[in-house]
């Protein structure tokens, strides 16, 4: 491939890639837990067709972690590198894009392979989940979404080591996941 190609950005392109990535991180593993326990990112969307799935797929859903994903991602060392991959991706909207076919892409993302961490994580989710508690799979999510946003985001050792400390001990019960995580 000439250099200039290498820099040609594609939407479909970024799209396959993306998808590549999240299947060799595991992330089906974890939707096939999440969906039936009511925790769906796609519901109400209009592009949804039932037992079908996702019409539309865009670079703007592609791109999106919820809060298992960014987890999985933040443990494994993959966030920082996801972001500045899709940071080069303009016209990324709310479950729609406004993204050009072509675009410049200077960093590429390499496929993983650790499914086995998703899959450990989805045992565990799949364990915890309370009995005829959709709220908890909800909860979940959504505060692992804000402690890796902090995390993310603040510099200062002291908020980062309580961010740390609270991580820890909501995940503490995710047996299999911890033990996987050794094998990196
Ligand atoms: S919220 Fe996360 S785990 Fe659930 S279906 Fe969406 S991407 Fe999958
Ligand atoms: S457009 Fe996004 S939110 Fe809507 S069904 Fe497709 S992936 Fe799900």
């Amino acid at each position: 491939m000439s250099g200039l190609k290498e820099l040609q950005g594609n939407k479909q392109k970024v799209i396959e890639v993306g998808l590549e990535f999240l299947h060799g991180v595991g992330a089906d593993y974890i939707c096939k837990v999440c969906i039936p326990n009511g925790g769906s990112c796609c519901t109400g969307c209009r592009s949804l067709i039932n037992e079908v799935g996702c019409q539309e797929r865009n670079t703007s859903c592609t791109a999106w972690l919820c809060g298992f994903l960014k987890y999985i991602f933040y443990e494994a060392g993959l966030i920082v590198g996801w972001e500045k991959f899709w940071i080069q991706v303009p016209g990324r909207a709310y479950r729609e894009d406004f993204t050009p076919d072509y675009f410049t892409v200077r960093n590429w993302l390499d496929t993983p392979k650790i499914r086995f961490l998703s899959e450990a994580f989805a045992e565990d989710l799949k364990e915890l989940q309370p009995y005829n508690n959709l709220f908890w799979m909800h909860e979940m999510k959504e505060t692992l979404d804000r402690y890796i946003d902090n995390l993310l985001e603040f510099t200062d050792p002291e908020i980062r080591r309580k961010n740390e400390k609270e991580l820890k001990y909501l995940t503490k019960d995710f047996r299999r996941f911890h033990l996987a995580i050794e094998q990196l």
